[in-house]
């Protein structure tokens, strides 16, 4: 197979971000993406086609025009990885070699592990933000929906963007508000975890709202099987030391998919014990091969999968990965940003932004946007600045917002 100085396995956030970064620092590399989708999706924006305020076409573009210059796309899947013959396996036969990989093919969607769920989205009431084509079918339920019971669910973690399951109820319920029905509905929100959000310093605001909308908070139960048809959710439910299976009838229900790593990492020499590609938390260098490195909803980090981790951990990468390149130890260290913008209601986020161990990393001063508190400007940064960040800079390699912290620097 060929050979390149770079390769990158997926095209998603992470893979186009990160060859961006390093083209802007090396145009001479020779750099290769795999990566199998003519389209590229931008999926922070789902939360909002799913509240109306977004049209979908809005959140794709074509894969070809966000490939960087100079770079090769390699239109193929990768089926897996051969990390001490650095090459990568590719689904049609061929292979590429490598002098340095990086991992980020993303988070697998895992639809099928809810017994009844593939055959019933998209109709009988049965929706999920999580897919470009049935997030639209969430504002059609929304808009609707006059009484009844609406039930909104969240698995076990890790999943990307972790306050989606949350943001597509409270956006709902603002929409029921202000038609006047809400009080007409009964909302139930089942999640997994036994917390609403991972991060304490954010809870507060979150239950003001929950209160405000009067929706019931099931902690600790988990979606295991739907039946579309007879309209029927059945959560396995924690009482005590025992599990005990609870059905639930729908009018409608919001569903966000269980998520593992994609199989072929799983089952990669590259995998952490938890499936996900095994990175140091600093460096995002594999720590048993040390010409690999992974970032994005693929990695084994304990960050918050999301686009504003990725936008921090891409010229981590980037410029650890030419050091390497350069027989160099990595320069530049992460740590752990992420951000949730937790949309409250139509108008106003509670911006969650923290690192490493749930440590606030705010953007902003605390005058201009508290991040525990709801705040407009926040909205209008998720509604009309994020996007073009994401599409212009982020993809771009521009960093003038996220220059790679250096190592004792
Ligand atoms: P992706 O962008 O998913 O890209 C992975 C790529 O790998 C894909 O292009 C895929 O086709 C490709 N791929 C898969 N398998 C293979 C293979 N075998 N070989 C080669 N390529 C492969 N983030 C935020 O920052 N803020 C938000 O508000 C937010 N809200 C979200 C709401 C929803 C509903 C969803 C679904 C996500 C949200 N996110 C949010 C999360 C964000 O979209 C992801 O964290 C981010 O896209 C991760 O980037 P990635 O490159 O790791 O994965």
């Amino acid at each position: 197979g060929d050979t390149y100085d770079i390769v990158i396995v997926g095209g998603g956030s992470a893979g186009i971000a990160t060859a961006a970064s390093i083209l802007r620092r090396n145009p001479g590399l020779s750099l290769a993406i795999v990566e199998p989708s003519e389209a590229h999706y931008y999926q922070p924006g789902w939360t909002m086609v799913g509240a109306g305020i977004f049209n979908r076409e809005f959140t794709r573009r074509a894969e070809a025009r966000l490939i960087p210059e100079g770079a090769k796309w390699i239109k193929a899947s990768a089926s897996g990885f051969a990390p001490d013959e650095n090459k990568v396996l590719l689904c049609d036969g061929r292979n590429l070699s490598y002098r340095v990989l990086i991992a980020c093919p993303g988070i697998k969607l895992d639809w099928d592990a809810i017994p009844g769920l593939r055959d019933t989205l998209g109709r009988n009431g049965v929706t999920s933000n999580y897919s470009y084509d049935f997030a639209p079918y969430t504002h059609r339920l929304v808009t609707e929906l006059k009484g009844g019971r609406a039930l909104f669910t969240q698995p076990v973690m890790p999943i990307k963007c972790a306050g989606a399951p949350q943001k597509a109820m409270y956006l709902s319920c603002n929409i029921w508000e202000r038609a006047g029905v809400l009080k007409d509905i009964d909302v139930q929100f089942h999640t997994a975890g036994a917390v609403l959000f991972g991060v304490p310093i954010y809870v507060p605001a979150l239950m003001e709202y929950i209160e405000r909308y009067g929706a019931h908070l099931n902690l600790e139960s988990r979606l295991v099987a739907i039946d579309g048809e007879a309209r029927i959710a059945t959560f396995e439910q924690k009482r005590g030391d025992q599990l005990t299976r609870v059905e639930e009838r729908f009018d409608m229900i919001h569903v966000v998919p269980p998520q593992t790593a994609p199989d072929f990492v799983r089952s990669s020499p590259l995998a952490a014990p938890s499936g996900f590609i095994e990175v140091s938390e600093a460096t995002l260098r594999h720590p048993r091969y040390p010409n690999v490195f992974a970032l994005g909803d693929a990695c084994s980090a304990s960050n918050a999968k999301t686009a504003a981790a990725v936008r921090k951990q891409a010229p981590v990468v980037a410029v650890n990965a030419l050091a390497t390149l350069d027989g160099r130890e990595p320069v530049a260290d992460y740590d752990g940003y992420g951000s949730c913008p937790l949309t409250v209601e139509q108008g106003k986020i509670v911006l969650a932004e923290f690192g490493y161990g749930g440590k606030p990393l705010p953007s902003f001063p605390t005058w201009l946007i508290d991040g525990a508190r709801p705040s407009r400007l926040s909205w209008l940064l998720k509604k009309t600045i994020l996007p073009p960040v994401y599409w212009h800079a982020m993809l771009k390699g521009r960093e003038w917002m996220v220059k790679p912290h250096m190592i004792g620097g």
